[in-house]
């Protein structure tokens, strides 16, 4: 099956899914969006009231902030994948439960094999703290283990803050986001070769 196709196959599958009680009140699932052969797929926490509203990732503060910083690393977030842990809203946009991630979790899983993509972004500790022990990552918080690149065979995985939280400590955190998502552009670059988006390996040394 081509990846477009397997990739709405799940669209379809996660636009009618009821398997955790968020099916209740969400308004839009938000499944995720960009291209079907993104070498960078990044995993954010949950949709929030903007993202339920319209059915799109990141559209609100959080997202335009990752636009920005996107940008600022040297991509547009037009040749990224985005997608989250969850695809319904939580309520109040409390944290998801540990129930709610297990539920959900397959989807990313099947987006994740669907875009093969050379680097895996979490954003955040529920990004983190819900593939962890699928991957064995090593233990320790953001900011101990961020900025890494851990190999797991069809891909490497980078851990890095969410956008939610770069937008509470812009200063601290905002030069840190942009310089690990420059290392998992070089990554993609080095793989893919330096034809992806015209980028040349040595705009990111150093
Ligand atoms: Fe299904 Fe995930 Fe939505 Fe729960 S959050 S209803 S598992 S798509």
């Amino acid at each position: 099956m081509k990846v477009n196709e397997e990739l709405s196959r799940i669209r379809a599958r996660i636009m009618n899914c009821t398997a955790c009680p968020l099916h209740v009140g969400r308004k839009n699932p938000v499944p995720g969006e960009g291209p079907a052969d993104a070498p960078l797929l990044l995993v954010g926490e949950a949709p929030g009231r903007e993202e339920d509203e319209t059915g799109r990732p990141f559209v609100g503060m959080a997202g335009r902030l990752l636009t920005e910083m996107l940008k600022e690393a040297g991509v547009p977030r037009s040749s990224v994948y985005i997608t989250s842990v969850i695809k319904c809203r939580p309520p109040g946009n409390r944290n998801p439960k540990k129930g709610e991630i297990e539920a959900c979790r397959g989807y990313l899983l099947e987006q994740i094999a669907a875009v093969r993509p050379e680097v895996v972004v979490l954003m955040g500790n529920v990004a983190l703290n819900s593939l962890k022990e699928v991957w064995k990552l090593p233990g320790g918080n953001i900011g101990e283990i961020s900025g890494e690149l851990y190999d797991r065979g069809d891909f490497k995985v980078l851990v890095t803050y969410h956008p939610a939280g770069v937008l509470r400590d812009r200063r601290r955190k905002r030069p840190l986001f942009v310089s690990h998502i420059r290392l998992a552009v070089k990554e993609a670059v080095k793989k893919r070769g330096e034809g992806w988006l015209g980028l040349r390996l040595e705009e990111f040394e150093g």
